[in-house]
């Protein structure tokens, strides 16, 4: 069932004072249009001093305040309902407290500012209270890979167990993890073993965010998916969402659970095909970047996702698309498709790196500059980040490396490569006396540095660039020996 929550259209004086409280937030500029018209009201239904915060307002609570959950509970907030973020990690939640984010995300700090300051927004370590809060209750916590790639599902486990003996009047359990199809019913099992008599729906409700721009995909989303085996339950995810104008699809709870992969393994897939075709441009002398544009003119391909470059990364991609070649293989589907997905991902580092050695002959004691340490830029993220097992491949060759990052030089000290590199207080400063420079993220700012400058202050202008963020011909002019992916030899 496909449907569109969008009320109609109306004018009064309360959704223009919504509107002026929508613009300090910031986040006209963040959604790049005009003031909050993902949001509609119906003047019918509101009588003159009926507030639009109680119209819309549901009582919602978040398990897991990391990038979805505090994300999500921002947004929730935002549009009106009364959200509590529960998290087990105490130093987060005092963080929390003490007005802090402690995750990096273009726009969330004033939103979660804002709807602190409204009362709308509230933080507790305690899952009980976050269950007496709600009449939804969205899990959002870790679903990290097991070495054989199958996922490890202890924490939604653990969750489950958690909320049962919490649940006192009806409650909407909706799993907003990524998770492999069928586990909405072994939460609703264990739910059931430790509460029998609990009265709760489990709905999936999978979240299709990007980190580095997830307030906006939050608040406009292009599509809304949730899974339910209840009427009663999809009634109350339809409020949730109400205030949303999106395409909604309503699906059963295994459906919903398998999009999710489906689509992250799709995006992974878009990838690596053009890293593949990248690798038959430097064969073949062609431009990748001109073949990706003539291929995305096709409406029916589409230019997104066909950057070619280091592969993917971060905290999804590499353990989604693992899980589902194990949940396929646990099917009695073998998914070999995806399995040559990930063999093309992890040869294009490889490939890489031989190029920086072909060129530098041996890395041991090579000054090697690198831009970029997170798995993307606006983000603070370094899990599963392509950029920092670059480094980590340097450094274990013996070369020296400098590295700048706008954001996720903070968290590099979390990590084991964090004490074997040196940190730059500008990606000027890290090329400095390199010998070679490599961009592994494409910060937009890299793009705007004085190249002539870099140059000239590197011990040798060897340049690659493993985003194609840079013009070739450009950097050329300005005297580097550019090397860049699938751009010819
Ligand atoms: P995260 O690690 O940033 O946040 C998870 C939070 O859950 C942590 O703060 C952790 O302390 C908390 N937590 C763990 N167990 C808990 C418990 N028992 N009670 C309360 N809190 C608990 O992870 P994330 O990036 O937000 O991802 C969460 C889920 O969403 C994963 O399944 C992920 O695959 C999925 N997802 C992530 C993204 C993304 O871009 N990060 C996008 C879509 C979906």
């Amino acid at each position: 069932m496909i449907s569109n929550l969008a009320l109609s259209v109306p004018k009064n004086s309360a959704t223009e004072a919504r509107r002026r409280d929508f613009s300090s937030s910031g986040l006209a500029g963040l959604l790049n249009k005009p003031l909050r018209p993902h949001l509609f009201f119906n003047t019918e239904r509101l009588g003159p001093d009926v507030s639009l915060f109680t119209l819309f307002q549901m009582k919602l609570t978040i398990i897991g305040s990391g990038y979805v959950g505090l994300t999500t509970g921002a947004c929730f907030a935002e549009v009106g309902h009364e959200v509590m973020c529960v998290d087990n990690d105490a130093k987060k939640i005092e963080t929390l407290l003490r007005g802090e984010i402690p995750i990096y995300e273009p726009g969330l700090a004033d939103l979660v500012t804002q709807n602190v300051a409204a009362g709308r927004l509230s933080f507790t370590t305690s899952t009980e209270k976050g269950v007496d809060h709600g009449d939804v209750v969205f899990i959002a916590v870790p679903t990290p890979p097991n070495p054989d790639g199958s996922v490890d599902l202890k924490f939604i486990e653990k969750v489950a167990r958690e909320i049962a003996p919490c649940l006192k009047s009806y409650k909407v359990v909706v799993d907003k993890s990524t998770v492999p199809v069928k586990t909405g019913e072994k939460v609703a099992e264990t739910i059931q073993r430790y509460a029998p008599e609990a009265e709760f729906d489990v709905v999936s409700n999978p979240e299709f965010l990007r980190e580095g721009s997830a307030v906006a995909d939050l608040m406009k989303p292009d599509r809304i998916v949730f899974g339910s085996n209840s009427d009663r339950a999809s009634a109350l995810m339809k409020k949730v969402y109400e205030p949303f104008v999106a395409p909604l699809l309503v699906t059963d709870i295994n459906s919903a659970e398998l999009i999710k992969h489906a689509a992250n393994s799709f995006l992974a897939l878009k990838i690596s095909y053009i890293n593949a075709i990248s690798e038959i441009c430097e064969a073949s002398n062609a431009d990748v970047e001109l073949v990706a544009e003539g291929i995305g003119m096709d409406s029916r391909i589409g230019r997104s996702f066909l950057n070619a470059g280091l592969g993917y990364g971060g905290s999804c991609f590499p353990k989604d698309i693992a899980a589902f070649v194990a949940i396929s293989d646990q099917l009695g589907v073998p998914f070999d498709l995806l399995k040559e997905v990930q063999k093309i991902n992890r040869r294009q580092l490889d490939r890489f790196i031989e190029r920086i050695r072909e060129k530098l002959w041996v890395l041991g004691e090579k000054k090697i500059a690198v831009w970029g340490l997170t798995f993307k830029p606006n983000t603070d993220d370094l899990r599963c980040s392509v950029a920092v097992e670059l480094v980590e491949r340097l450094v274990a060759e013996g070369a020296e490396v400098t590295a700048y990052d706008p954001k996720g030089m903070g968290r590099i000290g979390e990590l084991a490569v964090g004490s074997k590199i040196h940190l730059a207080s500008s990606p000027e400063a890290a090329a400095k006396g390199a010998e070679a420079l490599v961009i592994a993220t494409e910060w937009p700012e890299f793009a705007h540095v004085d190249f002539r400058a870099v140059r000239d202050s590197m011990l040798a202008p060897m340049m690659f660039d493993g985003r194609n963020l840079l013009d070739p011909d450009t950097m050329r002019r300005h005297g580097f020996d550019y090397h860049g992916i699938g751009r010819g030899i």
